[in-house]
C-alpha cells in the first residue's frame, strides 16, 4: 500500500507532515511545532494519530507535542535530547522502527543542532523519502546553530549518500530564497534558472516547493556541491582567500548565506 504523506502548513513558512498507509487511519506526524493544524488535518481526512516523530529540539518542531499527548495516548520517537522530555522512544543512528507499514532508518545529523536527527524510508513500488527537519532544504541548509561547519558537512554528506530519487521533506518553505542565493553563489548555472522558473510558479499558484528530490539538490544545492571547483572559486572570491577543502568551502558559503 502506498504512503500517504499530507502536508501541513504551520506559522510562517513551516511544513509539519503527516503521513499513513493509504488503506489505514493510523497517522504519524513529524515535527508538530503545533498541534492545531495536526487535528485539523486528522479531522479532515479522518485520521487517527498514532505517533510523534521529532527531528530536534527547536520549539516550532517540539511546541505540539504536550498538546496532541493530552488528547492521544502516542508514542514519541526522538533524538536523546535533554531539552525533549516527552520523547519516550530515544533513537540513534542505524535505529530502524516500523511506522505506517514501513521500515524507517535513523541517521545523526548534527550541525543545525546537535541533537538532529532524520527518518528515511523506501516504501514498496515508491521513490525513497528522508523527513530531514531543518537540515537539509530545498536548496538550501539549516543554520548551524550548534555543530561546527565539519558537523555540517558531514551530515549533509550522510543526505547526499541516499539513492537520486529520494524525496527531501525538509520543514520549512524558504526554497525561493535560498534559491536566490544559489543564483548568487552560481550565476550561469542553466539548473537554477529551470528551478527558478518552476518554484516560482509553484509559489504562485500557493503550491508547496517541498519535497524535492535529491537527484535535483544535487545539480542546485550549493551545500552538496561544495566539492566543485566552481563552488571553490566562487567560496574563494568571496572571502578573497583560496579554499579548495570542501568543508572549507561550506563554511565560507554558509557565511556568506547568513548574511545575505
Ligand atoms: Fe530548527
Ligand atoms: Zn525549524
Amino acid at each position: 500500500m502506498p504512503l500517504v504523506i499530507h502536508t501541513i502548513p504551520a506559522f510562517e513558512d513551516n511544513y509539519l507532515w503527516l503521513f499513513h498507509q493509504a488503506d489505514k487511519r493510523a497517522a504519524f506526524v513529524v515535527d508538530p511545532g503545533d498541534a492545531q493544524p495536526v487535528i485539523n488535518c486528522l479531522k479532515a481526512h479522518d485520521l487517527e494519530l498514532a505517533g510523534i516523530l521529532i527531528t530536534h529540539h527547536h520549539p516550532d518542531h517540539t511546541g505540539g507535542i504536550k498538546a496532541l499527548l493530552a488528547n492521544h495516548n502516542v508514542p514519541v520517537y526522538g533524538p536523546d535530547s535533554v531539552n525533549i522530555p516527552q520523547i519516550n522512544h530515544r533513537l540513534y543512528e542505524g535505529d530502524s522502527i516500523n511506522l505506517a507499514g514501513n521500515n524507517f532508518s535513523v541517521l545523526e545529523i548534527p550541525g543545525h543542532t546537535l541533537d538532529h536527527i532524520a527518518y528515511t524510508t523506501s516504501p514498496e513500488g515508491e521513490s525513497p523519502l528522508v523527513f530531514c527537519g531543518d537540515t537539509l532544504f530545498t536548496a538550501g541548509c539549516g543554520r548551524i546553530f550548534e555543530g561546527s561547519a565539519e558537523q555540517m558537512y558531514q551530515s549533509l554528506q550522510k543526505l547526499a549518500a541516499l539513492p537520486d530519487a529520494t524525496r527531501i521533506y525538509c520543514a520549512h518553505e524558504y526554497t525561493l530564497s535560498n534559491l536566490a542565493f544559489a543564483t548568487t553563489v552560481e550565476p550561469s548555472s542553466q539548473a537554477l534558472k529551470n528551478k527558478v522558473a518552476a518554484d516560482e510558479k509553484k509559489r504562485e499558484l500557493g503550491q508547496p516547493t517541498v519535497p524535492s528530490t535529491l537527484a535535483i539538490e544535487r545539480e542546485t544545492n550549493p551545500f552538496l556541491r561544495c566539492h566543485l571547483p566552481s563552488l571553490a572559486l566562487a567560496a574563494s572570491q568571496h572571502t578573497d582567500r583560496k579554499l579548495n577543502d570542501p568543508v572549507e568551502v561550506m563554511r565560507e558559503i554558509r557565511l556568506w548565506k547568513d548574511t545575505f
